[in-house]
């Protein structure tokens, strides 16, 4: 059995199909896409149907601590990314599996709500407190497997390994909750694999905390293992995220974080070098060109104060990029993308930052490529299967409400400008991952226990 739906609008790569049908297999893969109306019953959807995004970097649990750092007092008057870290591991200490699999499931929630599909999970606190691992040493994993399934957003899960607490230094107390060996993660990411055939939607990838906590041997020794279990693996880290980690790693290992990995493990599109933000030309040049993905996390940055990506030299350069939500100050695809753009016209003092005229003189619009580019640079990170909807892609569909004040007096030439660039209102209606309805009219069906568990870890933490 096969499902047609007609859209109203369908977003196509080149452009929009008004109505556009969507042929979809019990698989939950995508037969056709036409303009032609397929023989067959029909289901009509209105509004603005738009592919679902992988969102290519998330720590789920951090979202319990949005809004409980903003504040200076005589002991923290200089604030920052490490003294946050500080307030992060105290919350760490205490986080139970129950928490994180509470915690986890109203962000993917909140994911779905915003036209998210899919997430790179990069999950580091994988034992217990002190760092005994847990009976089951993948509990932690299938904590957020557990998220993912009872939301149904898909999850491309990436186990950190993380080993020292800096270049030539010592994990502290509550980095022990992180801590593997190289092998014993291996093991991991094969358990992990293996939860594959009971769970829909699930990858599985490696992620390296960063050059600070892993040392070169380890990152080749994990790399190595790595590509002879899956090839293909998508492979992400935390890359020159402040100034004060290029030092260091400049320091201990001779060269700059971007260009130590270019000249001693190689890039290349399997890879997502998240922040990124500090890079030099050469860096720029070298990981555009390998096709790695950079993993930009705006909000995030912003409220840490980690500087800004360099969006115009990458872009210019032919590099991927894509966002991720990460600390989870906000979980909005809109929210993401326009504080990307909309900072850099504060900062460039110009309207319009990447969006170019095409050859012929044409329209670009910049809301659509924001949002085109950071579909492919997520569905690159991720291997979930969607990112586009294309015949043989995964049938992961998100409406968007034509009658939304958002979108209101709009057509298919600035919907998405409109989105991603104007209003607060959120315009996502239906989101369909992998052919199954999993919010219709607003509504999920698991809404009511996620949020009773989330308010009871709140309550605690
Ligand atoms: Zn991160």
């Amino acid at each position: 059995m096969t499902t047609i739906y007609e859209v109203e609008h369908l977003h196509r790569p080149d452009g929009w199909l008004s109505p556009g049908y969507v042929e979809v297999g019990d698989d939950g893969i995508i037969l056709s896409i036409s303009a032609d109306r397929p023989e067959g019953e029909v289901e009509r959807l209105a509004g603005y149907g738009v592919p679902g995004l992988s969102n290519l970097h998330s720590h789920t649990f951090q979202r319990a601590l949005a809004g409980r750092t903003e504040f200076v007092t005589g002991a923290r008057a200089e604030d920052n990314l490490w003294t946050w870290r500080k307030e992060m591991y105290r919350m760490v200490d205490r986080l139970t599996p129950e928490d994180y699999e509470a915690i986890a499931a109203l962000v993917y929630l909140e994911m779905l709500h915003f036209g998210m599909t899919a997430v790179c999970e990069f999950h580091y606190v994988h034992h217990q407190p002190g760092g005994r691992p847990y009976a089951n040493p993948a509990e932690m994993s299938d904590r957020l497997i557990a998220a993912a399934s009872a939301t149904g957003l898909g999850l491309t899960l990436l186990p950190v390994l993380y080993a020292h607490g800096g270049i030539g230094k010592p994990v502290e107390e509550t980095q022990k909750r992180f801590v593997h060996s190289v092998d014993d993660y291996l093991s991991l990411i094969e358990t992990l694999r293996s939860r594959r055939g009971a769970h829909r939607n699930l990858e599985v990838g490696l992620a390296l905390h960063s050059l600070r906590a892993v040392t070169p041997d380890e990152a080749k020794a994990a790399l190595a293992g790595m590509r002879a279990i899956d090839p293909q693996a998508r492979l992400h880290i935390h890359v020159s995220e402040t100034t004060h980690e290029v030092r260091e790693v400049e320091a201990g290992l001779g060269a700059r974080p971007v260009q130590w990995l270019l000249d001693n493990v190689g890039l290349g599109p399997q890879w997502c070098l998240v922040h990124a933000t500090h890079l030099d030309a050469a860096e720029i040049a070298g990981a555009a060109a390998s096709g790695a993905v950079a993993g930009i996390c705006p909000l995030t940055e912003a409220t840490m104060g980690d500087g800004f990506f360099p969006l115009v030299e990458w872009h210019e350069a032919g590099g991927a990029w894509g966002i991720g939500t990460d600390s989870h100050y906000s979980t909005s695809t809109a929210e993401e993308l326009r504080i990307l753009e909309c900072g850099k016209r504060l900062e460039l003092r110009r309207r319009n930052v990447i969006a170019r005229p095409r050859e012929d003189g044409g329209e670009v619009h910049t809301g659509r490529l924001l949002f085109d580019t950071a579909l492919a640079g997520g569905e690159q990170c991720s291997a979930q299967g969607g990112g586009a909807l294309l015949a043989g892609r995964r049938a992961d569909l998100v409406m968007l409400d034509a009658d939304s004040p958002v979108l209101l007096g709009h057509g298919p030439r600035t919907a998405l400008d409109a989105w991603i660039l104007g209003g607060t209102r959120n315009p996502v209606r239906d989101v369909m991952v992998a052919g199954q309805w999993v919010i219709r009219e607003g509504r999920h069906a698991g809404e009511e226990k996620i949020m009773a568990d989330y308010r009871r870890v709140m309550a605690k933490l």
